[in-house]
């Protein structure tokens, strides 16, 4: 048996000349020259919901048509593997959560048997997040291997980076979305920063009509003709939601009409997301211009694409991010974003500019509220959010820098 294998649609690098320019694809081909027929393969533990897969949907066929073999791989594992890999995420992320001898029995267990499914060779591999980690300690595969971590390692619980930390010096390289994620003792001389991006053409980033996101949006109950304030993530502590409606209702006490949306997709290595959307419905009470939303009732791509779209503020409240990809989304669709001061979110919103950092509820409402009532700046604002993602945040710009790091490694 085999590891399941993502299928992809082609992708073409000359669709994106007329976005980021033409002399960025040339550059990219020329990078690619060397690789040509290079054998690549990502592996995560997803093939939905979340960033890693969001950007491996774009990066991977790419990737391909700049001459590389690419294949993209998904770890398996059942409830049992996906909720100590939960527990890794947080108490690589610094929460002070137990890591028993069986969690990691566990974790080694899954490792292993996904190391023997593993099948292939390659020139390199990419080996996304700390769910697969341990596959090239089981699998001593040759070619070169490449550790991604989409996370913020800074200050992890320490027997879980106890754990964690000889397996990723097994790998050649790592992959860090920002400096300041990098965890302790992390060698440096193989470490390269490569922050995430968006696809502008994907269903979710490509230009779509205002009216046709009216009418999807309208589709989920909402009134279009009124104020609308969107938070789309997955429903994690992380990501604040209780927080957002606590905004909400700052911004609700001064402009009734007020709407929310929370979207939030709920991915198949998350379990402790159906908790969490419970806990959030319970918060929001009987308030029915609170409205949560995800994949289950039809919330796809498409459709976080029209709430972008259409809302007047996004909010990403987060208190601890990776990069946030929805951040970029949203400041693609020209829309300011209120946002939590962490993460890879000051990166994108620079505050007055694109939007508004914040450190709490109350600044948060009172940022949004501002927007609302000011939307002349709230337009300019929008504008300037999409010329910041157009300049640094697109999938161009990741592909090269993998190119870059393949070169590096191979050459
Ligand atoms: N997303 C989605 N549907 C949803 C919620 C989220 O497609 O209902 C996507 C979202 O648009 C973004 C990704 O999932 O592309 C989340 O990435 P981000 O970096 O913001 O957060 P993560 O979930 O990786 O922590």
């Amino acid at each position: 048996m085999m590891l399941q294998k993502v299928e992809l649609k082609p992708k073409r690098l000359a669709d994106y000349g007329p976005i980021v320019g033409d002399e960025v694809i040339a550059g990219i081909h020329a990078l690619a020259r060397p690789l040509q027929g290079a054998r690549v393969v990502h592996v995560n533990a997803t093939a939905y919901g979340g960033g890693v897969a969001e950007m491996l949907y774009t990066l991977v066929p790419l990737m391909r048509d700049a001459g590389l073999e690419v294949e993209w791989q998904v770890i398996e594992g059942t409830d049992e593997f996906f909720n100590v890999t939960k527990a890794c995420h947080n108490g690589l992320q610094g929460m002070d959560i137990p890591f028993t001898a069986e969690m990691k029995a566990i974790w080694q267990r899954y490792n292993e048997l996904n190391a023997t499914k593993f099948e292939g060779k390659y020139d390199f591999v990419v080996i996304h997040d700390p769910q697969p980690a341990g596959l090239l300690r089981y699998h001593s595969g040759n070619g070169h291997w490449v550790w991604r971590c989409h996370i913020d390692t800074s200050h992890p619980t320490p027997a879980y980076w106890d754990f964690f930390a000889p397996y990723i010096t097994d790998y050649e390289a790592t992959i860090f979305t920002m400096e300041q994620y990098v965890g302790p003792g992390v060698d440096t001389e193989r470490l390269s920063i490569i922050t995430p991006t968006i696809d502008p053409l994907s269903p979710k980033n490509a230009p779509m009509a205002k009216g046709k996101a009216r009418e999807i949006v309208a589709g989920f109950g909402l009134d279009v003709s009124r104020p609308l304030i969107t938070q789309v993530s997955r429903f994690d502590p992380w990501k604040d939601p209780l927080g957002v409606i606590d905004a909400y209702r700052i911004v609700k006490a001064r402009v009734p009409e007020a709407q929310l949306a929370l979207v939030g997709s709920m991915a198949s290595d998350d379990p402790e997301g159906w908790y969490y959307l419970d806990k959030t419905s319970r918060h929001a009470g009987a308030d029915f211009d609170i409205h949560i939303l995800h994949n289950f009732h039809g919330v796809g791509a498409l459709e976080v694409g029209a709430f972008q779209t259409v809302s007047d503020v996004v909010i990403q409240k987060s208190t601890r991010e990776g990069f946030g990809l929805v951040v970029t989304e949203a400041l693609w669709k020209g829309k300011p974003v209120v946002g939590g001061n962490v993460g890879g979110i000051p990166l994108q919103v620079v505050d007055g500019k694109t939007g508004f950092l914040v450190n709490s509820a109350e600044e948060c409402g009172e940022k949004t509220l501002y927007l609302l009532q000011h939307p002349q700046e709230s337009a300019h604002m929008g504008a300037n959010a999409r010329e910041h993602v157009r300049q640094n945040f697109l999938t161009t710009r990741h592909l090269a820098d993998y190119l870059r790091l393949f070169k590096k490694l191979g050459g």
